[in-house]
């Protein structure tokens, strides 16, 4: 599958940063097929990131995302999740690579302004967490 999702999380919607984000993205030749605003709970924020369960930032994770409103986008690239990956770059900002969304605008490894589906962590599992397929386009 060469979908994937895209999250920008509460800090970057705090610092007003998503449509720098998503110009970024987008001029790498993703094309968005859904998105929404959503404010997640606790308890939805914590099934989302349920793989993380039992590690030491799980908790903080959980109140993180659901610390304010995310934009999730549902966007479509011949290599997919790869490739978001890739224009996101490493989770700590630190390490993330010149230019990358997460070098350009991360402050910590935590709020890091952004989730980018893992290739080997079922995207489409996190896709349909956010949308149901009548709520996505082919266009
Ligand atoms: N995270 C954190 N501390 C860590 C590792 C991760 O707070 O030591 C947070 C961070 O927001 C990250 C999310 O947990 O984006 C999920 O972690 P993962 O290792 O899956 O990184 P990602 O896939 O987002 O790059
Ligand atoms: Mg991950």
């Amino acid at each position: 599958m060469n979908r994937t999702l895209l999250i920008i999380k509460p800090d970057a919607v705090k610092r007003n940063l998503i449509g720098n984000i998503l110009k970024q993205i987008l001029d790498a030749g993703f094309k968005m097929l859904g998105m929404k605003m959503v404010w997640l709970t606790r308890e939805q924020g914590g099934k989302f990131y349920e793989i993380h369960k039992g590690k030491d930032f799980y908790d903080w994770l959980t109140n993180f995302i659901s610390s304010g409103p995310i934009v999730v986008c549902c966007l479509k690239h011949p290599e997919g999740p790869k490739k978001l990956r890739e224009v996101v770059g490493a989770t700590d900002p630190k390490n993330a690579a010149q230019g990358t969304v997460r070098n350009l605008y991360g402050t910590s490894v935590g709020e890091n302004v952004v989730h980018a589906s893992a290739p080997d962590e079922d995207p489409e599992r996190e896709i349909k967490f956010f949308f149901d397929e009548k709520e996505m386009f082919e266009y």
